[in-house]
């Protein structure tokens, strides 16, 4: 038998793939043409067996692509071992080469590796973590990312954040580098540093790739002086994505680290920037990348470069649950992103994440992603929720 036909899996052979766009609360991306809360940009993904057991995955992109990403990615999957996520995920990537290489395929195949992982776990009994290798943590913090807001609303924001026991923020995107105004940049970051007590970690992300971004290398020098001058803890996409010299020279002259990769795709686009050296740390995104299974071996590779991996997987509860899980299998985790007050993160699932009072997250050690969505919950949001939960549903 070829290594790229489906074996005989029995009742754990996939059965049905199920795509369930979210609505009506997708939160701001600061973007210089602003998401709608009505635009679908994540999809929760489902991946029903024969025998009855379900995972769950989510991928950054709109429901319609994904769907007809996965007419595309359904004949490779159905009938297949829903216990094997590493070769299923490297079986779509390796016969997706011509339509897939990144962009909204590589994206739904990493909602579909997430679930697999999620079945696996189901199976065994063991927690994702635990099937990559193990708990190197119990708990971890998550650092709060907020738009920045003028100044004065800034630090309101994250004051409103703190009190729900938040230690940690980053503020990225909105006026930042847009108006031409170094004043009202360094005006936001020091209201933002203001709000925080002694000692609070504030990162700052730039987000260059930003339709039209109109700074340069220059810009990003000027700004990482600034920066670090406030005690700033990483500066994130400080360059345009594709500018891998700019994002070396940067790296190179700055007194703060470097932060940068949640644009790139599949691990071969992670090699140029952690080979030449473009990061201090990198943030992969789960839910883009390929799923779990890209996503671990970019980040050994990523520490093996000596740089540091932060996942970014935060748009929904499930990609948080994924980032949770690789940030107790590798060592040297430290942070996982947050986005605050999405609907998606914190109104889709049975149990809320809670933060303790150190402001740390418990990394869920149940089996699989060790997080249950809450069927009423997504129903508020996606049409196609019942199909998530139950494979005879129409969506
Ligand atoms: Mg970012």
């Amino acid at each position: 038998m070829g290594q790229g036909q489906a074996r005989p899996a029995g009742a754990l052979g996939i059965r049905r793939i199920v795509a369930a766009p979210l609505y009506g609360e997708s939160p701001k991306g600061g973007w210089s043409t602003e998401i709608k809360p009505g635009d679908s940009i994540q999809t929760l993904i489902a991946v029903h067996t024969e025998g009855g057991i379900t995972g769950h995955g989510s991928a950054f992109a709109p429901g319609p692509l994904v769907a007809a990403a996965l007419a595309l990615l359904e004949p490779l999957l159905i009938g297949e071992s829903a216990t094997e996520p590493e070769r299923i995920a490297e079986k779509l990537h390796q016969n997706t080469f011509w339509f897939g290489r990144g962009g909204t395929v590589t994206h739904a195949i990493s909602g579909i590796d997430i679930a697999l992982w999620d079945i696996l776990g189901q199976v065994t009994g063991l927690s994702v973590g635990r099937l990559m290798g193990g708990r190197h943590r119990e708990r971890v913090m998550p650092y709060c990312s907020l738009l920045m807001e003028e100044p004065g609303a800034m630090a309101a924001a994250i004051l409103r954040y703190r009190e729900q026991g938040f230690r940690a923020f980053k503020i990225g995107w909105g006026p930042f580098g847009r108006r031409d105004d170094h004043r009202l940049d360094e005006a936001i970051v020091a209201d933002a540093r203001a709000a925080l007590p002694p000692g609070g970690r504030l990162f700052v992300d730039a987000g260059a790739s930003d339709a039209y971004w109109p700074n340069g290398l220059k810009w990003a020098l000027r700004t990482a002086d600034m920066l670090a001058a406030h005690d700033v803890g990483w500066f994130e996409e400080a360059v345009r994505p594709d500018a891998l010299e700019d994002f070396v020279e940067l790296r190179r002259q700055a007194r703060l680290p470097i932060a940068g990769g949640e644009v790139l795709t599949r691990r071969q686009a992670f090699l140029p920037f952690l080979s030449r050296g473009a990061f201090d740390i990198v943030q992969p995104d789960a839910t883009k990348v390929g799923g779990l299974s890209e996503q671990r071996r970019i980040a050994w590779t990523a520490q093996d470069f000596g740089v540091r991996y932060v996942g970014h997987g935060w748009n929904t509860a499930l990609g948080l649950a994924a980032d949770l899980q690789l940030a107790t299998a590798l060592p040297g985790v430290d942070l996982v992103e947050y986005i605050g007050g999405s609907a998606y993160v914190d109104g889709i699932v049975a149990a809320p994440f809670r933060l303790d009072g150190d402001g740390t997250l418990a990394i869920p050690d149940t089996p699989g992603l060790g997080v249950a969505l809450d069927p009423d919950a997504v129903a508020r949001f996606s049409p196609a929720a019942a199909a998530l939960f139950d494979p005879e549903a129409a969506v």
